[in-house]
C-alpha cells in the first residue's frame, strides 16, 4: 500500500547542499513523492524523526561477518594467507546464506539501505539480500588467466545466477578480484563483457604498497596504468586505491571511474591512508565503503563517515576538509552516480526511489539537535536508526526487523563460527 509520511524532518539535496525541514512525503509505488491525488494510504507519523536516504555502502563483502574478530593485530600476509583464506576455502554454501544475513541485520541496523558486494558464493548473497529486501549490486570475485579458460566455470555461475537472481533491486557487477590474481587478458574480457553487457564493473585497486612495487617489477607500470592498459579502467568502481602516484589519479579522473576508500579497513591492515584530498582536487567521484567484517570489523557506514572526515581532517590539519556535507555526498549521491542511478537512489527527490533511514532525534547522541546535517557524520553512530524503508518497503520499523528473524539468524552464525574457526 502506498504510504504517507507525516510530520518528519526531511534532509534534501539541492546545488550539492544537504539541507532539513519539516515536511510531508508520500511512497507511492517504491518512489518517493510530494503530492497525491489519491488519499489512500498508510500513514506513517515520523514525529521525533530525521528522514535522509540510505546509506550506500559501496565496497563489502558482507558474508565474511563470520570473521568479526577472528584476525584482529596481526601482519597482512598473516591476516590474508594464514587465517582469513584457508577458511575460506572450506565454507559451504549454505553457511555463506547465514553469515550474510548477519551482515543484513547490521546493515539495516545501522541505516544502510544499498551496498556492492564481491563474493565467492554470490548467489547466497543475492538470496540473502532478497529475503531481507535490500538493495544489492552483486558480484563474483573472478580470478584466472583467460575468461573462456580458467575463469570461464565461475563466470559461467555467476552468469547462471544472474538469470536466477536479478531483479528491480537485485543487480550483477562483473568483479575481477584484482590486477594480481587476474591476467590482464582476463581483465580486457571481462571489460568487453561488461561494454556488451551493459554491466558496471568492479575491482579492488593499489590497496598495499606489494600490490604496487610487485606491479611495477612485473609490467613495468602501475596497477592503475595496467588497468587502463587492459581497457577496464573506464567506468569502473575501484576499492582502496590507496598507494596511488599523480599520474595515476589523473588518470583515474579522466577515465570517469569511481574511488571507494575504505578508511577503517586500510589503516586497520597497515596498508595505509588514501590520498581522498588529491582525488576531491582532482575532480574524482568518491564513495565510501566498509569492506568486510574481516578487515573492519563493521558494517557500521555511520562509523565509516566520522572516521574518514575525522582522519583526512588530522592528517591534511585542516578542519574545513571533508565537511559533513561532502560526507554525506559520499555515502548517498557519489554512490548513486557511479551505480548509474543519478537522481533515482541516494536522494530525497521526485520519482526517486524510496529507499529511506529515519533517525530517532531524542537519542542522547543526536541532542538537542543543533545542527541535524553535522550530528549525522559527526555525533550518529548507527543505533539511533530506528526505522529503514528500502523501495518503499519497511525493513525495520522502530527498531524491529520486519524481514528477518534475528535470533534465528544469530543462532546459525553460532554454529557456523563453531565450526570453522579455530
Ligand atoms: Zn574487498
Amino acid at each position: 500500500m502506498d504510504k504517507k509520511i507525516i510530520n518528519g524532518y526531511v534532509a534534501e539535496y539541492e546545488n550539492g547542499v544537504f539541507r532539513t525541514s519539516k515536511k510531508d512525503i508520500y511512497v507511492i509505488d517504491g518512489k518517493i513523492a510530494f503530492s497525491a491525488d489519491s488519499d489512500e494510504f498508510e500513514v506513517i507519523d515520523a514525529k521525533d524523526r530525521l528522514i535522509m536516504p540510505g546509506l550506500i555502502n559501496m565496497h563489502t563483502h558482507a558474508y565474511m561477518t563470520m570473521f568479526r574478530n577472528y584476525a584482529d593485530d596481526v601482519s597482512f600476509d598473516e591476516w590474508l594467507f594464514k587465517r582469513i583464506m584457508p577458511v575460506e576455502d572450506v565454507i559451504e554454501k549454505e553457511d555463506a546464506y547465514w553469515t550474510n544475513m548477519l551482515g543484513m541485520i547490521e546493515m539495516i541496523e545501522s541505516g544502510t539501505t544499498c551496498f556492492s558486494d564481491m563474493h565467492m558464493f554470490e548467489g547466497q548473497s543475492c538470496k540473502a539480500a532478497k529475503e531481507a529486501g535490500m538493495r544489492a549490486f552483486i558480484g563474483r570475485g573472478l580470478v584466472g588467466s583467460d575468461l573462456n579458460g580458467d575463469g570461464a566455470g565461475r563466470l559461467g555461475e555467476a552468469l547462471r545466477e544472474k538469470e536466477a537472481y536479478e531483479s528491480d533491486t537485485i543487480k550483477f557487477i562483473l568483479s575481477p578480484h584484482a590486477i594480481y590474481t587476474c591476467s590482464e587478458k582476463m581483465l580486457t574480457q571481462i571489460a568487453e563483457l561488461a561494454e556488451k553487457e551493459g554491466m558496471l564493473k568492479q575491482t579492488h585497486l593499489s590497496e598495499s604498497v606489494k600490490e604496487v612495487e610487485d606491479c611495477y617489477k612485473q609490467f613495468c607500470i602501475s596497477p592503475v596504468e595496467l588497468l587502463d592498459r587492459a581497457g577496464f579502467l573506464e567506468g569502473s568502481i575501484l576499492a582502496h586505491c590507496v598507494q596511488m602516484s599523480e599520474k595515476d589519479i589523473e588518470l583515474i579522473t579522466s577515465r570517469n571511474a569511481t574511488v571507494v576508500t575504505n578508511p577503517a579497513s586500510n589503516a586497520k591492515l597497515g596498508n595505509g591512508i588514501a590520498p581522498v584530498r588529491a582525488f576531491c582536487e582532482s575532480g574524482t567521484n568518491i564513495c565510501i565503503g566498509t569492506d568486510g567484517c574481516a578487515s573492519n570489523n563493521t558494517l557500521n557506514m555511520f562509523r565509516e563517515m566520522s572516521l574518514l572526515s575525522l582522519m583526512h581532517k588530522g592528517v591534511e590539519r585542516d578542519c574545513t576538509f571533508l565537511s559533513a556535507n561532502d560526507i554525506l555526498t559520499m555515502a548517498t549521491v557519489n554512490a548513486a552516480k557511479a551505480l548509474g542511478m543519478n537522481g533515482k537512489l541516494g536522494i530525497i527527490s521526485e520519482g526517486a526511489y524510496a529507499d529511506l533511514i529515519f533517525l530517532d532525534l531524542n537519542a542522547c547522541s543526536l541532542f538537542p539537535n543543533n545542527d541535524l546535517i553535522t550530528s549525522l557524520c559527526y555525533s550518529a553512530n548507527g543505533s539511533e536508526v530506528a526505522s529503514v524503508m528500502v523501495n518503499g518497503n519497511m525493513l525495520m520499523k522502530d527498531r524491529e526487523l520486519l524481514t528477518i528473524d534475528r535470533e534465528r539468524v544469530f543462532s546459525e552464525v553460532r554454529r557456523i563460527a563453531t565450526k570453522y574457526l579455530k
